[in-house]
């Protein structure tokens, strides 16, 4: 069996609109996803901020309650059927998270065995066929078939020798 390594933020869990939700919830401002094509979320609040947010993702909680990213589960779900489903994230960046993002699995994605989960550093440590995932950072070290999955900051010309994700529907074409 091939087998394929999945990333968790903005791929499977939408830490971009958490983003978001946190800082309309602290400043009162909302910025949206199409504020930020080909941008950081660092880059399009107040300088004055930036401190600010820049904690929101080692704060307590931060990835208990992240939305699911649409059809992942089915997808996924079905993938398993033809491939090794992998986990991989780069969850020690952010010690908190380890707990946070294990029992997140648990309850949105049960059919994923604890043998499947990768929370790692680096990236280039991982030996798969496939990685789907929204960072340049990860897709550059990857070994096997890299596959950016779209996120409003991956919509940039850096990406373009990546095959392209816009969806999980595309994922499903793309690899069943
Ligand atoms: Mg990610």
């Amino acid at each position: 069996m091939k087998r394929i390594a999945i990333d968790m933020d903005d791929v499977i869990a939408d830490a971009t609109q958490k983003f978001c939700d946190m800082y309309k919830a602290e400043f009162g401002t909302t910025i949206e996803k199409h504020d930020l094509i080909g941008k950081e979320f660092v880059e399009v609040i107040a300088p004055e901020h930036q401190a600010r947010v820049h904690e929101y993702a080692r704060q307590k909680g931060f990835f208990s309650d992240l939305l699911v990213i649409p059809h992942s589960q089915e997808v996924m779900l079905k993938l398993s059927q033809k491939y090794e489903i992998y986990i991989a994230s780069a969850a020690t960046e952010y010690p908190n998270s380890l707990k946070e993002k294990h029992d997140w699995l648990k309850e949105h994605f049960p059919f994923i065995s604890w043998l499947n989960i990768v929370f790692c550093g680096d990236k280039s440590i991982l030996k798969a066929d496939y990685l789907i995932d929204d960072r340049l950072k990860n897709l550059k070290v990857f070994d096997g078939k890299a596959i950016v999955f779209t996120a409003p900051h991956n919509l940039k010309e850096a990406y373009e020798p990546y095959t392209r994700a816009n969806s999980w529907l595309e994922i499903e074409k793309l690899l069943l």
